[in-house]
């Protein structure tokens, strides 16, 4: 167990209303819930605890019992069961989340969406689909498939994530340049507020009358409610799409060359840039004919009708020659674009070729700043004797950091969270933001005052009491401690602590 980094600091002080919570009596709430949802779908066994504790990051909470609600009704009694027994809840897709948003604090209750995964109703003519939260992203667009379109954020993590996680983390993916993130995406929400009551925010209108409150639930993270269906905007595939490999020798060259796309006026589908080390993994992989010996490479994805593409593809050659490209690949057919894509998307995987455990980063730097961020990156990681790999979305200015290290190392956790947090503070120090699209969660609540004012906060914390008054909805997540007036240090707005041992 480790445990350093800004939320390990408070981990120090346990709140004695914390140890009340604790303290209350699982076997009754089980008792109510099995009662209120049915057996089947209450799991308190000490297997299911542990693994519904963690998410995709490293971060490790407890949960008391795990629900798998099939309806809005059942998601109604649970958060009415959990209100009443003192409980706190936390919203699940997959899992897949890297921040630790879904990982529960403090004994709360898991909500998992997997069973509320049907596509409710597709209306081509209006364009949109209801789906329920469990609904996977690459399932939502399969489904579409047979109607000649599909759902655009697209993240890397798309055959295992869920669209209620999309919707919670506001999440983007490579398709996200030109489509937009999820917020762009989801016209309507059904949500269960955290005193059990359903409402709708957004509509099906071109123009909902009254505050944007659709535009507030996405990218909260659990904390405002249960998104249990949501009304998704449905992309028309495109007629012609070309992706391009694009090699060069200085990978300084391949950043000012996204740069130089954007400036030349071609706003791409998708622009990844991968570094040396990233090309090396990923072709001992995929066998896509990645050149190995490249200083960095960018996938560039075209789409929309034949002869803009045609241009575009122009374009694209004419800027990436000017910054010394060493060759354009220009995918033939299909399969030899999936080859390409296949690469970019199992890039974390094949981290594994170097070393067994990975911690990905998420920052965003003005895309002008990459090469000199990407160079800090690398500074910063031989100094903490740690393996830097970079896969991004280079288009966005979306960095990917990822460290490479092995676990058994002793002391290597340290190492990694220390030079995580000098990661994140050279982003902003660029100009840039804490995430681009993992979202805040846990893992960075508490770098949140580099970017906030303690005024800021207070207002967003504010905001949240509204929606949530008693922070019942996935406490101690995003906002840190101490923002709400009264509070003191070391503890969120609902007087609970952030558990011992919480990072791994
Ligand atoms: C290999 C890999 C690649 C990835 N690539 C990308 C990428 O390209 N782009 C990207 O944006 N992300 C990426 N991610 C991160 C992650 O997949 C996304 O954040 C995803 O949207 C999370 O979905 P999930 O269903 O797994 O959510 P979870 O991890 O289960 O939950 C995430 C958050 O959403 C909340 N939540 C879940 N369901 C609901 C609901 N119904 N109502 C309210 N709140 C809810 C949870 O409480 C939590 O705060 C990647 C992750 C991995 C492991």
């Amino acid at each position: 167990m480790h445990r350093t980094g800004p939320i390990v600091e408070l981990v120090s002080t346990i709140s004695d209303a914390a140890e009340t919570i604790q303290q209350l009596d699982t076997s009754q709430l089980v008792k109510h819930l099995v009662a209120a949802i049915g057996a089947d779908s209450v799991k308190s066994g000490r297997l299911d605890q542990h693994l519904y504790a963690k998410d995709a990051s490293v971060l490790r909470g407890t949960s008391s019992v795990v629900t798998l609600p099939r309806c809005t009704a059942d998601v109604q009694a649970i958060v009415r069961t959990c209100t009443a027994n003192g409980f706190s809840f936390v919203a699940r897709g997959s899992g897949t989340g890297l921040a630790g948003g879904a990982v529960p604090l403090d004994n709360a209750v898991i909500i998992a969406t997997a069973r509320m995964n049907a596509v409710e109703e597709v209306d081509v003519e209006n364009g949109f689909a209801w789906v329920q939260p469990g609904v996977l992203n690459l399932d939502l667009s399969r489904a579409l498939l047979p109607y000649g379109r599909h759902f655009a954020p697209d993240p890397s993590s798309q055959q295992a994530c869920s669209i209620g996680g999309n919707v919670a983390n506001n999440s983007g993916g490579p398709h996200c340049l030109a489509y937009g993130v999820t917020s762009a995406h989801v016209l309507a929400i059904e949500v269960v507020m955290a005193d059990g009551e359903t409402v709708m925010l957004g509509g099906l209108d071109a123009e909902p009358s009254g505050y944007d409150l659709r535009g507030l639930f996405v990218g909260s993270e659990g904390t405002l409610g249960v998104a249990t269906r949501i009304a998704v905007r449905l992309t028309p595939n495109p007629p012609i799409v070309k992706t391009l490999l694009l090699d060069f020798v200085q990978p300084n060259d391949g950043a000012a060359t996204v740069s130089s796309i954007i400036a030349a006026g071609v706003v791409p589908a998708a622009l990844e840039m991968m570094d040396q080390r990233a090309v090396e993994v990923v072709e001992a992989f995929a066998n896509a004919g990645y050149p190995t010996d490249a200083g960095a490479v960018l996938l560039v994805e075209l789409d929309g009708m034949a002869d803009g593409v045609a241009a575009d593809v122009e374009t694209v050659r004419r800027v990436a020659h000017a910054n010394s490209v060493r060759s354009v690949r220009v995918a033939a057919d299909d399969a030899e674009r999936d080859l390409l894509w296949k690469g970019r998307r199992n890039a974390f995987g094949a981290v594994a070729r170097l070393k067994p455990d990975y911690y990905l980063h998420d920052t965003v730097v003005p895309r002008t700043k990459l090469q000199e961020v990407l160079e800090k990156v690398y500074e910063i990681a031989d100094r903490y004797e740690l393996l830097a790999v970079n896969v991004f979305h280079a288009g966005d200015g979306n960095l990917h950091p990822i460290l490479a290290y092995d676990s058994r190392e002793p002391g290597v956790m340290d190492r990694v969270h220390a030079a995580g947090a000098e990661i994140v503070k050279a982003s902003l120090d660029a100009g840039g933001v804490l995430s681009g699209e993992h979202g805040i969660g846990l893992e960075k609540r508490d770098y949140m005052p580099l970017m906030f004012t303690s005024a800021d906060l207070a207002e967003q914390d504010r905001v949240r009491s509204v929606f949530d008054p008693a922070d019942s909805a996935n406490p101690m997540k995003v906002i840190p401690s101490g923002s709400r007036c009264g509070d003191f240090a070391g503890h969120t707005g609902s007087g609970h602590t952030i558990p011992e041992g919480a990072w791994v």
